[in-house]
């Protein structure tokens, strides 16, 4: 199997984030990736299994390991039925889809994310998740079993899913779309993609939205208010573009972002009450 050994963590996070990571696996298939989960269960070694790293943030004194699904990359489409493995990357698969005048992933074409993240996370946009597409998930528990959730089983909710919280490896989805024509998709895709593109930083690495908006108010307003736009620590800078995006203006480190995080979050609760609850994951 292939791995990187002492990693350069910059390449496996969109955040382009400063350090070593001590090793990343690439498994080649399910067997592969079964052997060495329990190989580093005797071990005791602490491992995370890695998408695209667009919702990671990872400290450079993380002292596990990194497996990176890219070879799960098989798509198969069927009709309406798609096929695809956890490591296809959500962006690619919306236009693959696009081409077979299959409708449903649009709101999906600028989130950077592979599919088995996506699903990790229910991941969401302009009023639509993942759980409007998914009719099955395959995936392996820790114990070596390979299982079939349901929609249902798989428990989708706001940025959450079963996957969240059991030990659960996803391998595959099935997806359903609806028939529509290439023009009309692709328009909604680019108008999506325009939209991002006028509102958030996309010209500097990010994770993304950094905190959920507490009910009935925007975190990046919150934070904008808190005249907090532009803040920085180390090269970890709140946008100037969108306040709920911090950005890597060079070389910031997963600690840059944290203590980041830490200060807006007691900024804005001075000011306001509010305590933000941070969406991305930290690996520490
Ligand atoms: C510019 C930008 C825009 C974004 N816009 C959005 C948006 O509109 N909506 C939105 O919801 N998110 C958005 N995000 C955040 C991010 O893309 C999503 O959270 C995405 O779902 C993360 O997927 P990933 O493959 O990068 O997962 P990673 O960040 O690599 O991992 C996230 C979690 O998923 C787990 N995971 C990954 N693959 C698997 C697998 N195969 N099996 C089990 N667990 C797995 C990881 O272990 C980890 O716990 C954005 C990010 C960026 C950088």
């Amino acid at each position: 199997m292939k791995k990187i050994s002492n990693a350069d963590l910059r390449n496996y996070t969109t955040y382009k984030l400063e350090g070593k990571v001590a090793c990343v696996y690439f498994p080649e298939d399910v067997t592969e990736l079964e052997k060495l989960i329990l190989k580093l269960k005797k071990e005791n070694m602490k491992y995370k299994i890695l998408g695209n790293g667009s919702n990671l943030i990872i400290s450079s004194k993380y002292d596990g390991v990194l497996i990176k699904l890219e070879n799960f990359d098989k798509l198969d489409i069927d009709g309406n039925i798609v096929t695809v493995g956890s490591g296809y990357m959500l962006p690619k698969l919306a236009l693959e889809c696009a081409k077979k005048n299959l409708s449903g992933l649009e709101f999906a074409s600028g989130i950077p994310a592979t599919i088995g993240g996506a699903i990790y996370q229910n991941a969401g946009a302009y009023g639509e998740q993942m759980d409007k597409v998914i009719k099955s998930v395959t995936v392996l528990d820790d114990q070596g079993n390979i299982k079939n959730l349901n929609k249902e089983e798989l428990q989708l909710g706001y940025r959450d899913s079963i996957l969240k919280h059991e030990s659960l490896i996803c391998l595959e989805v099935v997806l359903e779309l609806k028939r529509d024509s290439y023009e009309n998709i692709k328009q909604r895709m680019h108008n999506n993609l325009l939209n991002r593109k006028e509102k958030q930083p996309l010209e500097y690495p990010s994770a993304g939205s950094v905190f959920r908006n507490p009910p009935g108010y925007s975190a990046g307003k919150l934070i904008e208010d808190a005249g907090l736009k532009g803040f920085k620590v180390g090269d970890a800078m709140v946008s100037l573009k969108h306040a709920n995006f911090i950005v890597n203006v060079g070389h910031a480190s997963g600690e840059d972002v944290l203590q980041l995080i830490k200060i807006i979050q007691e900024k804005v609760k001075d000011e306001t009450g509010i305590l933000l609850e941070v969406e991305q994951e930290v690996l520490e």
